[in-house]
């Protein structure tokens, strides 16, 4: 059941942020920074953490992350890495921020230094909506 204040339960399958979505999960370009490409992997349903996934969410899990991450490598070719967390304490709604980091990131944000990155500016809406497309077009 959708939770009435969860930020992540509220977002709408038509929103320009929206990548990609299965039964089960939804990948969403982040709206906030200005990491393109920066991603959530979201589920569907209001779950806290993977401890109460069911099989078939934890089937598919792996393998929309890693054709993320796949897709990610591909539109951002000097990504040298791909961060990966999830922390649930501001939205309590499992998501993963899928991060590509690049190779000209500054030196402050690599590694932990990620959670002090800006969370402004961020990405015009077009280069939002550019990056989507791409990676729409990555993961087919
Ligand atoms: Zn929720």
């Amino acid at each position: 059941m959708p939770e009435e204040n969860c930020k992540i339960c509220k977002v709408e399958d038509s929103s320009p942020y929206v990548v990609y979505q299965t039964s089960f999960w939804r990948i969403r370009h982040i709206d906030e920074t200005d990491i393109a490409g920066y991603c959530l992997l979201e589920s569907k349903r209001h779950i806290l953490d993977l401890s109460t996934a069911r099989d078939e969410e934890l089937e598919q899990y792996g393998v929309i992350l890693s054709k993320l991450m796949a897709a990610q490598r591909k539109l951002i070719p000097s990504c040298e890495r791909i961060y990966t967390y999830s922390l649930a304490e501001a939205v309590p709604h499992f998501h993963v921020h899928v991060i590509p980091r690049r190779a000209d990131f500054p030196a402050e944000y690599k590694g932990r230094g990620i959670m002090a990155y800006p969370l402004s500016p961020v990405l015009e809406l077009d280069r939002v909506s550019e990056v989507v497309k791409d990676l729409q077009r990555l993961l087919v």
